[in-house]
């Protein structure tokens, strides 16, 4: 048997390196000592979102950076497909959530490290769950699902009446993203980078090919095989519907594609680009995976830690034509709906929480369906499950006002639905609501009531 202190000395001889030194770029708070290493172990607590091919990585790459207290939700089950990256899956696991077998494996293959599984969609969650952890790290695949999370951890972050955010309540997320060969990784800390909303103009919705190129000007094996998808099935097999896992439908697309493509002189249309066009599939790389995880992973190293800088605060990997990495500072929106300070609504205090939730709705900024209202973690109203709904109904007749325990001004934060690119997803939204007239008795009275 090792002797367990030298063993447990030299396991953490890289990190304390970066830990028991001072240095020129860590950051003013980096207290260097064997202390911070325990605190790390012993306090910061990480929530991984996503169990996927960059979650498997997240999830290693945390635990051997000496982050002990470790959770991760994802809501999907292993595939066979998922084999070939998601490192931590075998043949006998597919079937079962990911989430669980991923804590699994990696508690079994680094002592003292405890990672709690959540098998779950993520809106499943109370908003307030999120609130406990240190740090949010995201490993996703989903627009909407990053919007949502982003949206979650912004709900935490408060102003000071000169609109300055509050440090203490500001929630560090590190993100991650990856596509074939290129990815992202970036630091997105509420208030002070731009949150995922600021920049959404980053992630534009997917462009088909115009139609005109693809009947009349083809120049790419891309555009021949979509002209054989989008427009020749539906003109030779009229009514029938394409089945992209049918073969046979996939073979008819291909030949007719290949056709094309001799007609205009094109090269390259293979049977496999084909099914790649039609079903839209990027291949996933376990390597670019490794990379971007092993910089969020740093990235969240530095910010429980302080031991260097974090980076500021977009990072773009590139490996499809040689290599180039470079990092971009974006900046904040000041107007964001969901880093900013929030929507300000003064309201009446006889104002009821019907009116309040129609007020909502109807709000030009805003544009929300089915909200449901919760203030400082209390539910007022909520849509969802029914045995809520059927709890809060009664609150809708009582003034709003009284139902925030009669403050002059605080935040509320609304959870619904919202049309976006013609799809429907889950959003929060956090509001101001100053009550006319009670603010100005409140600060006559502190004056000396004057
Ligand atoms: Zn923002």
């Amino acid at each position: 048997m090792a002797n367990p202190d030298f063993e447990s000395n030299a396991r953490w001889r890289d990190l304390d390196k970066l830990l028991l030194r001072p240095g020129n770029l860590v950051n003013e708070n980096f207290e260097p000592g064997p202390q911070l290493r325990s605190d790390l172990q012993e306090y910061a607590r990480v929530l991984v979102v996503g169990a996927g091919g960059l979650g498997c990585e997240l999830l290693k790459d945390f635990a051997l950076s000496g982050f002990r207290n470790l959770e991760v939700i994802d809501m999907d089950r292993i595939e066979v497909t998922n084999l070939n990256r998601q490192f931590l899956f075998r043949l006998q696991d597919v079937g079962r959530p990911k989430a669980e077998v991923a804590a699994q494996r990696v508690m079994e293959r680094v002592s003292g490290v405890n990672i709690v599984p959540h098998f779950c969609r993520i809106e499943d969650k109370e908003v307030e769950f999120y609130n406990d952890f240190n740090i949010i790290a995201l490993g996703l695949d989903s627009i909407e699902a990053r919007s949502y999370i982003n949206a979650v951890a912004c709900s935490f972050l408060e102003y000071d009446s000169e609109d300055n955010p509050i440090q203490e309540t500001m929630k560090p997320m590190v993100d991650g993203g990856t596509e074939g060969f290129k990815g992202h990784a970036r630091v997105i800390m509420p208030g002070v980078t731009p949150c995922f909303e600021c920049t959404i103009w980053l992630f534009p919705p997917q462009v088909k090919f115009p139609l005109c190129t693809l009947a009349e000007t083809p120049r790419t094996a891309a555009h021949c095989i979509e002209y054989a998808h989008l427009i020749k099935w539906d003109e030779v097999n009229s009514g029938k519907a394409f089945d992209a896992d049918d073969p046979e439908h996939m073979q008819w697309i291909y030949s007719e594609a290949t056709k094309r493509a001799e007609l205009f002189g094109i090269p390259g249309v293979t049977y496999s680009l084909t099914q790649g066009v039609v079903k839209n599939i990027i291949p996933a790389i376990a390597s670019t995976n490794a990379i971007i995880s092993a910089a969020c992973a740093l990235e969240a190293l530095k910010l429980a830690t302080g031991c260097s800088k974090t980076l500021s605060n977009y990072l773009t990997y590139n490996g499809l034509e040689g290599l180039h990495t470079k990092v971009t500072e974006f900046f904040k929106d000041k107007d964001c709906l969901v880093c900013g300070p929030g929507v300000l609504l003064e309201l009446d205090t006889s104002i009821t929480l019907q009116k309040f939730i129609e007020l909502v709705e109807e709000h030009p900024k805003l544009l929300l369906a089915k909200a449901s209202v919760t203030h400082r973690g209390k539910n007022l109203y909520m849509q969802a499950p029914p045995v809520l709904e059927e709890m809060t109904r009664s609150n809708l007749n009582l003034p709003l006002y009284d139902l925030m325990d009669k403050t002059p001004k605080d935040v509320i934060h609304i959870t619904g639905m919202v049309s976006k690119n013609d799809k429907k997803t889950s959003c929060l939204r956090k509001l101001r609501v100053v009550f006319k007239g009670v603010d100005v008795v409140t600060e006559m009275d502190t004056a000396g009531g004057a």
